[in-house]
């Protein structure tokens, strides 16, 4: 199918797309594509009016700033994938980014249109959630920012508003020598995950956890951090076993149940992937410790 017909415009700073935003109705902004021009030629979504992302300036960096990775709104996923910044203090996004969709994707896709798009199983949506990201965004009364937790206000829908452009995303970065990983199950490489979690640890010498963050992707309409499981965490070693038990709380919360999977397949991958997702994280730890 071919899309509906739409004017084009082609702004280059974000004053201009900020000042297109407050005058057109009816508007859709394009970064990388990959979502949305699926959703045009299937006519979900019918604008009168297009804005390409692509030639605005300065919406495409990353830089560490203060302990915390600040990153450009248009950046493509592969340059995130492929930045030294980005592995070396957020190993976790790079572990997530890895499984988005193909690098074909990756190349298009940005970090800005992710968000926005708010896939309820998108890596980069629960790399934000475990991070607890901010969001920067530029409206026609100013900047603001958005604590990452109350971004997703709905399925798929965004606490932005329509005449607002997301410019950037601030992730702390967490203490060198932390453990990380990101997990998931889909039916095929590429796909977007049924289920994912993504987990960071803390701890201290003697192998107390001191700090924790465990998200799941794919169970509910947004991420959900899962904050009872990361306080059964502090203050004790980890174990296999221990791990095991306080990971399975997880098969009780309310989950989607679609045509991909039901509600209780999605229980159970929670409780695997969490604990496979921890697990990994305290071997890391530990691996570093060593070298
Ligand atoms: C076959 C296939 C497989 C995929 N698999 C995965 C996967 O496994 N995991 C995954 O996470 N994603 C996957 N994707 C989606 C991909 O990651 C997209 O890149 C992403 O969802 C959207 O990013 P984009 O830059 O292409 O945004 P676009 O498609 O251009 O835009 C998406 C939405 O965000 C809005 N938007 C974009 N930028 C901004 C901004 N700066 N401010 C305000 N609104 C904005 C747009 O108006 C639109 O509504 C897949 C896509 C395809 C086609």
């Amino acid at each position: 199918m071919k899309p509906p017909v739409f004017s084009y415009h082609d702004p280059r700073t974000p004053a201009e797309v900020v000042d297109l935003l407050a005058t057109l109705d009816n508007v859709k902004l394009l970064a990388g594509g990959q979502s949305l021009m699926p959703m045009l030629n299937m006519r979900f979504v019918l604008p009168d009016h297009l804005i390409d992302l692509n030639c605005v300036e300065g919406l495409s960096y990353i830089r560490e700033i203060d302990g915390a990775l600040e990153i450009g709104a248009m950046t493509r996923q592969r340059d995130i994938e492929f930045s030294d910044l980005v592995r070396r203090r957020c190993p976790l996004m790079r572990e997530a980014i890895t499984q988005v969709g193909h690098r074909q994707i990756r190349n298009r896709g940005t970090l800005g249109g992710s968000l926005c798009h708010l896939d309820p199983a998108a890596e980069l949506v629960a790399v934000a959630a475990a991070l607890d990201a901010k969001v920067t965004v530029l409206g026609k009364s100013g900047m603001r920012e958005i604590d990452f937790a109350a971004f997703p206000v709905a399925y798929m829908t965004s606490a932005l508003q329509p005449d607002e452009l997301l410019t950037s995303v601030t992730f702390p970065c967490w203490a060198a020598g932390h453990g990380y990983a990101f997990i998931e199950f889909s039916r095929r490489h590429g796909d977007f995950a049924i289920v994912s979690a993504a987990a960071l640890l803390e701890e201290d010498k003697s192998g107390e956890v001191t700090r924790a963050s465990l998200t799941l992707g794919g169970m509910g309409p947004a991420p959900i951090r899962a904050h009872d499981v990361e306080r059964a965490l502090l203050g004790r070693a980890m174990t296999e076993k221990s791990v095991r038990e306080i990971c399975e709380s997880l098969r009780k919360i309310d989950a989607i149940d679609d045509i991909h999977a039901p509600a209780n397949y999605r229980q159970q991958l929670a409780a695997v992937l969490s604990r496979r997702a921890l697990l990994k994280a305290h071997e890391r730890i530990a691996a570093g410790a060593q070298k």
